[in-house]
Parts: C-alpha cells; structure tokens; sequence
C-alpha cells in the first residue's frame, strides 16, 4: 500500500495530471485570439480578451457609511451643534460650515471640511435641534475614503477572467458598457452508438437512450462555448468518416463512446486515415480510454461513453482544455480536503472519483460507483478523489471537488 498515492504513471496508465498537461499544451497552442466587444447583458461565462483597468477612483469622492450626521472632530467640545445641510446619496454638498454639522445619509458625499460620520443611534436632537453626540468619536469613522476600492490606471481584472456575476457587477461599477471577450469556442457534439436513441422516441430491442448529449451540449453553454449538435453517429465507418467531414468549422469535436479498448473503433480509425490519433489509457476510475487527436485538422476529444465516465472525463480534463482555448490561467477546481466517511479497503491502480456528498463534516459515497449509473453525480455534491494505490479507513483525508466548482 502507498497511503500517499503516487503520481506519475501508473504501469502503463497515463495519471491524470500528466494527460492534464498535455492537453493544455495542446489547448495553448491552439488558443482562439478573435475576439469581440459585447454589452455585460451578454457575457456571462465569457473570457476577458484585454486587460480591465480602472479609469475611476472607486468611490471617486469619501463618503458617508452610515446615515448620521458628518462633523468636524475637533468642532464637538459636548456642545450640541446646528445641523447646517442636509446631504443624500447623489446630491453634490456645500463645504461644511465650521463649527456645525450636517446630516448626511449613507452614500451621500461626505462635505470638506468634515471628517467624521457619527451614525444617527449615537446622536440625540434637542429641542432646538441642534444634535448632541453621546459616545466618543474618532477620526474618519464611518467615511469610506476616494478609492478605496479602486484607483485610476488600477489593473482590476486581467485578460483571461472569466466573467461571472461578480465580475460583470465590478466592470458596471466602472462605468464599463461592453467588455472585450474572446470568441466563443465552437464544440460539436457527437454522440457515438447504435444503441442510442434520443429521448422522446420509442425504445427498440437493445436501445438506450442518449443521456451524453444533453448533459454535454447545456454543460459547454455554461461554459460559454458555443454547441454545434451533432447528433448520434452509427458505429459504422463510412458514416463516420463523412460525419466527421461534415464539421470544418468548428474548433472541437467532442464525442463520447466507441473508445473502448477491443470495440470496432470507427472514430479512432477515420482520426487515423484522416489525422492523428493518440489513445490514452488514463489511470482514472470512472474514465480510463481516452482519444485525442484531429481530423482534417479539426481538433478530436473522444470521451469514453459511460455517463458517469463521460462526466468525470469531461469535468477534469476536456472543461479545463475548453477553458485554456478560451485564454482563462486558472483552470483547476477548488478541491479541498474531508475527512472520509467510508471506508476504501482495496487500493486501485486508477485515480478514482467517487460522487460523494457533504454529511456532518465528511464525505460519504453514493452506494452505486459503476460508471454506467449516472444517478450516483445527481445525488452528489462533488467529486470524492481517492488517489491510485491508495485504502482508507473513516476520517482519512480526502479531496473533494464540489460538482458547482466543475459545471460552470
Ligand atoms: P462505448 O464507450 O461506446 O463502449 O460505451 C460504453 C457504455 O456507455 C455502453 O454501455 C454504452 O451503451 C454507453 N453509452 C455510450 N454512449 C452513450 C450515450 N450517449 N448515452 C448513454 N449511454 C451511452
Ligand atoms: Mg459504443
């Protein structure tokens, strides 16, 4: 036993990160330079092409963190103090007069002259008005000063970001309209095998339904690529050969099946007549066959066909390729470590990704591991890693890789 697990190859298994390097290599070569300036309404999940910087201070003048009144510290001497102005959030103050103080609601311009906020539970109105502080005050309190958040020239999002949410809300609060953001990647998708049939239509002897290609199609729309569908393709050569040609312009094939070892292989023998082909053996469980290569050129990513291989396949490998074509640096998930909640007693030769969830602080597995049971990832939250060569016994430490870390 390796508690440790060990990287590298395992016999003749590829390990992960080694087919991982590879295939960003492969992808930063490859890189999609066009690009193209879009409104923020229309860049979710799109990579920044060019370097976001500031061309504000944020906020451009201090302001006021609470509602309250905004003094001069050295004005308050325990006598009350006439409320000279009144200051809310988008109204431009008059300088405050001395020996005054001025109302002032969160957001609103603090006026020069006044560098304290003291909020309105710390402060009484007397009969006359005038307002009475009653705890003690320090200096800037409650101002949020000019560029805090941000200064002019500032880089605040570089080139290769991918655009959330989060990042489309700091590029409004710029004042930016339209982002330049790198094309999208085109991916056809095929799905492979003449036992499929798409849902909807009726089950003949022997037929399945295709679950690869829905689940793969919307995944690369959350990964702002843009999806050509493909449909099934026949476990036949010719058929292949002229599908295959069929799809020029587009950056990725992806396809799932037909890469198990002693099938007739009609995608890995067109990619041989017509490009290039590498068949990788991964050391990863679900997974392990794995094809790379092109066909006229077009780049070829062959997924193995098991919907829990094609997940964990797709999640590890073609997600961060697809990503690094588009430019983005980060492409690892966050993994973290938990204690396990099971026991692993057989050490495997392959990396196994278990579809687990989060219970009391560890991770539990779901009964059914087979690569055909796609049910196991929709009752998980994440990707249990037990590394190859490895056994565990309860409250061992394993990776987890949360499923929301990997699907957009
Ligand atoms: P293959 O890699 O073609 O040998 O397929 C491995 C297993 O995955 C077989 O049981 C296939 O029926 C199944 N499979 C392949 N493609 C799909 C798909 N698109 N949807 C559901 N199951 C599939
Ligand atoms: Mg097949």
């Amino acid at each position: 036993m390796n508690p440790a697990g060990k990287p590298g190859k395992t016999g003749s298994l590829m390990a992960v990160e080694v087919a991982l390097a590879r295939l960003l290599e492969l992808a930063d070569a490859s890189r999609v330079r066009e690009h193209e300036r879009l409104p923020l309404a229309r860049i979710q999940g799109r990579v920044l092409a060019a370097d976001l910087v500031s061309t504000l201070d944020l906020p451009p003048w201090p302001n006021s963190a609470m509602d309250g009144y905004a003094l001069r510290l050295a004005d308050w001497t325990g006598e009350p103090l006439v409320v000279s102005q009144k200051i809310f959030a988008g109204q431009a103050p008059e300088p405050l007069k001395p020996g005054t103080c001025a109302r002032i609601f969160t957001g609103a311009p603090v006026p020069a002259g006044a560098d304290c906020v003291e909020m309105q539970e710390n402060a009484e109105v007397q009969a006359d008005e005038r307002v009475r502080f009653t705890e003690t005050m320090t200096s800037g309190q409650n101002i949020r000063p000019q560029g805090q958040e941000t200064t002019v020239g500032e880089l605040i999002l570089p080139a290769g970001t991918r655009l959330g949410p989060i990042e489309q809300g700091l590029a409004a609060s710029l004042g930016c309209a339209e982002l330049d953001v790198v094309r999208k990647v085109r991916v056809a998708v095929l799905s492979t095998g003449d036992e499929l049939v798409e849902p909807g239509q009726a089950l003949g002897p022997g037929q399945i339904y295709n679950s690869n290609r829905v689940l793969l199609c919307n995944w690369l729309q959350c990964l702002g690529c843009e999806v050509i569908d493909a449909g099934i393709l026949p476990d036949d050569l010719a058929t292949t050969r002229a599908r295959l040609g069929e799809l020029k312009e587009v950056d990725l094939i992806l396809s799932t099946g037909g890469v198990s070892v002693g099938e007739a292989d009609f995608l890995g023998i067109a990619l041989r007549e017509e490009g290039e082909l590498t068949l990788w053996k991964l050391a990863i469980k679900p997974g392990k066959p794995l094809t790379f290569g092109h066909f006229r050129g077009v780049p070829v990513i062959g997924l193995p066909g098991n919907p829990a291989s094609t997940l964990v396949t797709f999640a590890l490998l073609a997600r961060p390729y697809l990503l690094r074509r588009q430019g983005v640096k980060e492409v690892d998930p966050l993994k973290f470590q938990v204690p396990a909640g099971f026991v692993w007693p057989k050490a495997g030769n392959r990396r196994e990704y278990l579809r687990g969830r989060l219970e009391n602080g560890r991770a539990i597995i779901y009964k059914n591991q087979s690569s055909g049971v796609l049910r196991s990832a929709a009752w998980a939250d994440g990707l249990v890693e037990v590394l190859e060569g490895r056994t565990l016994i309860e409250g061992d430490w394993v990776s987890f890789i949360p499923l929301s870390e990997v699907l957009s």
